[in-house]
Formats: C-alpha cells, sequence, structure tokens
C-alpha cells in the first residue's frame, strides 16, 4: 500500500496543480487528505472541484475548512485570516460550503489516522508540533500511523520510550511501533521553502518521502492581490513563511 499524503492547500490552485502533476509519475493507491482545502488563498472553488474530482480515501475538515462553513467561531483567527475566510464565504455557494463543514476533523480508517489538528483533541485544532504534544497524541492514537497537518512544517515523530522527532526528505520508520507524521502544505509552505509539499507513504517499507515541488507562486500572488485579499498573504508564499 502507498498512500499519497496533501493538505493545508489553503485554496492555492497553482500550487495544487503543481503537486496533482508531480503524483503522475508517483504511483499511488491510497489519498490522505489532512485537511483545510481553504483560507488565505483566491481560488477556493478551483481546489474544492479538484479535491472531489481526486475522490480522496479519506478527507478531514481543517479550521478554515469549519470556519467558512460556519461550524468554528472566527475569533480563533488573526485578522488576515479572519479577512480570508469572510471572502471565501462570499464567494463559494452555499452547497460548496456546506460541503467544507461536512467531514469530520479526525477520521481512522484501517492502519491509519487522519487529523488536522492533534490526536487527542482533533476538534481543538491545536497544533501537534512537541515531542509532549506527540505524547499526549499517541495516548489516544490506536492505529500504527498518523498523518495530521494544521502547522504547514513537515515533521515526523516515532513512538518509543522517549517520543524522537525526525525531519527530512525521506523518514525511515524503522521498528517504531507508531508514527504521527506532517507532510507539509500544499498552498502555503511555513519552513521556509516555498515550494508545494506533498507525501508519499510505503506501508511495507515504512517509509515516508516528503516531495517538494515549484509552482507559479506569482500567478498566486496575483490572484491574491486581484481579490483585494490582504497582500501579506501573497507576500508570504514567497518566502515560505
Ligand atoms: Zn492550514
Amino acid at each position: 500500500m502507498r498512500y499519497a499524503i496533501l493538505g493545508d492547500i489553503h485554496s492555492n490552485v497553482e500550487a495544487l496543480r503543481a503537486v496533482l502533476d508531480a503524483l503522475d509519475q508517483q504511483p499511488f493507491n491510497g489519498l490522505l487528505c489532512t485537511g483545510d482545502l481553504v483560507g488565505y488563498g483566491a481560488s477556493p472553488r478551483e481546489v474544492i472541484r479538484l479535491v472531489r474530482d481526486l475522490e480522496p480515501t479519506v478527507l478531514v475538515g481543517g479550521n478554515h475548512d469549519w470556519a467558512a462553513a460556519g461550524r468554528l467561531p472566527l475569533e480563533y483567527f488573526n485578522p488576515f485570516a479572519r479577512d480570508a475566510i469572510l471572502w471565501t464565504r462570499k464567494v463559494l455557494d452555499r452547497h460548496d460550503l456546506e460541503w467544507l463543514g461536512r467531514h469530520p476533523a479526525l477520521v481512522v480508517r484501517g492502519d491509519v489516522t487522519v487529523s488536522h489538528g492533534t490526536i487527542h483533541d482533533p476538534e481543538a485544532f491545536d497544533y501537534l508540533q512537541s515531542a509532549y504534544d506527540a505524547h499526549l497524541s499517541f495516548s489516544q492514537l490506536r492505529t500504527p500511523y498518523a498523518f495530521v497537518g494544521h502547522s504547514h512544517v513537515p515533521v515526523t515523530f516515532r513512538s518509543g520510550t522517549a517520543v524522537t522527532y525526525m525531519i527530512g526528505d525521506v523518514v525511515e520508520l524503522g521498528d517504531a511501533a507508531q508514527a504521527v507524521m506532517n507532510v507539509g502544505s500544499v498552498g502555503q509552505p511555513r519552513d521556509e521553502d516555498p515550494r508545494a509539499a506533498f507525501g508519499i507513504f510505503d506501508v511495507k517499507s515504512r517509509t515516508l518521502e516528503v516531495h517538494r515541488v515549484e509552482y507559479d507562486v506569482e500567478a498566486a500572488a496575483a490572484r491574491i492581490r486581484e481579490a483585494g485579499l490582504p497582500e501579506f498573504l501573497g507576500d508570504r508564499l514567497r518566502i515560505g513563511r
């Protein structure tokens, strides 16, 4: 079994198209989507359409998806994110908004758990960033593998007597009983690498590959400007922050 993993697309259709082109060269038989299809970027409709057509094996809702759908209060968001959520509500029709709010924050399927935020409190949409966060999540995790999003930074945690923290393009899980993996963000990377990120996880070899692909950042930034969204949301795409 080979899973393709993508998430935090954030209405960036240029980045998503580049990732889908790259996925054409990567055979996989399950697609896991870790949430946040919308928010920040200017192409929510196009992103929703593409993701629906992919028919993901698992699709969870992210905090921006839920907020656009009216399922999460806006006070949790910074002013830039709030502007983008209000704009997203305006440009999507009721059908798309309802669809965004329909996906649970955490899904368990076979040997994988998928959540946008943490495993231990998925609907709080907290970041899973530290070894301590991972420790709390491992205490609730019932499958060998978990994929999370939200932080937009690729990182893997392995369970064991001490939770280990790993980064890199190729991560081998070795004999760890469980692992929580974040493959980074398609549409708004924050690890100072502006390229779009996605993952391929091979269950048999227990290896995660984090792939990065160039895309037309200027086109995505221009679309954000033309939509009247905060200029900062385009600027940050250029630096990957
Ligand atoms: Zn996000």
